[in-house]
């Protein structure tokens, strides 16, 4: 197959781990004999830096001719001060409005190999973690109207929601779902919430196209609660803007590595998905070879599953990922600390960036 990427390195550490997410892809088009090819464009603070704009319409152009959309982060220190419309983040937002994509669904996994990482004692996550979760993205309080006072003793902000934005994810849920371990816990505050008792409403109608998925709801402080006392009991999380948001930032924490996570935010299939790392531009340690790339390439396993239904080669992907961490191979954010950290440096694991994309392409050249 041939297929075109839009690549957005962006900023800080972005350049880096876009660079191994871009040679797993070419190791896999190797591999199952297809052609990726790549279109590089600025956005963030590389672009305003360049052309005075977060996000240039030909970088929104680029991104919307191309088959799907590769993003490493934006932002960082030197942009801090810049006015908020010009903020390197606002090129997320027009992003993901411009290329209309609503959902984002953020896999927050414990890789058995970092369990030590999990803050969460061992009895609680000893069955391991595998939760995915389904976040609108357009919608709600973080898009509804807002507003102060005259007097500037009021504000105002407006969670909103029609039935066919809630629809769309929550069919995305359910779907999601049958792939998985068939369970769907829709998230809300329906005891409070107008909206949220819509969210219900529609997730009750739709259920019956779905009857293998066991549905459940949750108010979202129980949910934040399960999430740190039995994880375990999730499969597919599905839930509005604001709700998502913590939630998912919550379970990637808990997970214990930043560094391994991806996303992928996704329209109605007709025009190319977002895939990042959940993580930001790193400026600490940006430029030094130190960025963990593996939520980069784990983003790319997600591209080839949802925008390229390529499924054996994003499973060869994970496959390698999982291989090269069995072999003890790590990033420094994923080696530890303490006596765990002096293991890995001594038995020789401990490795940057570019050589951590070279064990990924190996395993998966030796597969
Ligand atoms: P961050 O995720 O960039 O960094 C938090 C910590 O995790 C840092 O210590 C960093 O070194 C470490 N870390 C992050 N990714 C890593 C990786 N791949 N390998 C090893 N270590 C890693 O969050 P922050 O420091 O809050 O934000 C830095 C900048 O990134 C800010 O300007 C912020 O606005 C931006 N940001 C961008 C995005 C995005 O582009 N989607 C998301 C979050 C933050």
């Amino acid at each position: 197959m041939e297929k075109t990427i839009a690549l957005i390195p962006g900023d800080g550490i972005g350049p880096d781990i876009v660079a191994e997410g871009v040679r797993v892809l070419d190791a896999i088009a190797k591999k199952f004999g297809h052609l990726f090819t790549y279109k590089p464009v600025l956005a963030g603070g590389a672009a305003i830096d360049a052309v005075g704009d977060p996000l240039p319409q030909e970088t929104l152009d680029t991104c919307l001719a191309c088959d799907s959309v590769l993003l490493g982060a934006v932002g960082g220190p030197k942009w801090d001060a810049v006015p908020g419309h010009m903020r390197p983040e606002k090129a997320l937002l027009g992003l993901r409005g411009g290329m209309k994509v609503y959902a984002n669904l953020r896999p927050a996994v414990m890789f058995k190999q970092l369990s030590a990482a999990c803050p969460l004692k061992n009895e609680i996550v000893g069955q391991g973690l595998d939760i995915l979760i389904v976040r609108e993205l357009t919608g709600g309080i973080y898009f509804g109207d807002r507003g102060r006072s005259a007097d500037g003793n009021e504000a105002w902000d407006t969670e909103k929601y029609t039935k066919p934005e809630i629809e769309r994810i929550l069919r995305l849920g359910f779907s999601s779902a049958m792939k998985r371990r068939k369970k769907l816990c829709v998230v809300d505050k329906a005891n409070i919430l107008e909206s949220s008792r819509l969210w219900r409403d529609v997730a009750q109608s739709i259920q019956k196209d779905y009857p293998e998925v066991e549905m459940s709801f949750m108010y979202v402080d129980n949910a934040a609660m399960q999430l740190v006392r039995n994880p375990g009991q999730f499969d597919v999380i599905a839930t509005s803007n604001m709700f998502g948001d913590i939630l998912s930032d919550e379970a990637s924490q808990i997970t214990g590595s930043i560094g391994m996570l991806a996303s992928a935010s996704l329209g109605d299939g007709t025009g190319p998905g977002l895939y990042e790392p959940i993580h930001g531009s790193a400026p600490d340690i940006a430029g030094q070879d130190k960025a963990n790339p593996l939520a980069t390439i784990l983003s790319c396993a997600m591209m080839l599953r949802y925008d390229f239904d390529m499924g054996k080669e994003a499973d060869a992907v994970e496959a390698a990922v999982n291989r090269v961490l069995d072999d003890g191979w790590r990033t420094g954010d994923i080696a530890g600390t303490g006596a765990d950290w002096d293991k890995v440096k001594a038995e020789g694991k401990l490795v940057g960036t570019k050589r951590m994309g070279d064990l990924v392409i190996k395993a998966l050249e030796a597969m």
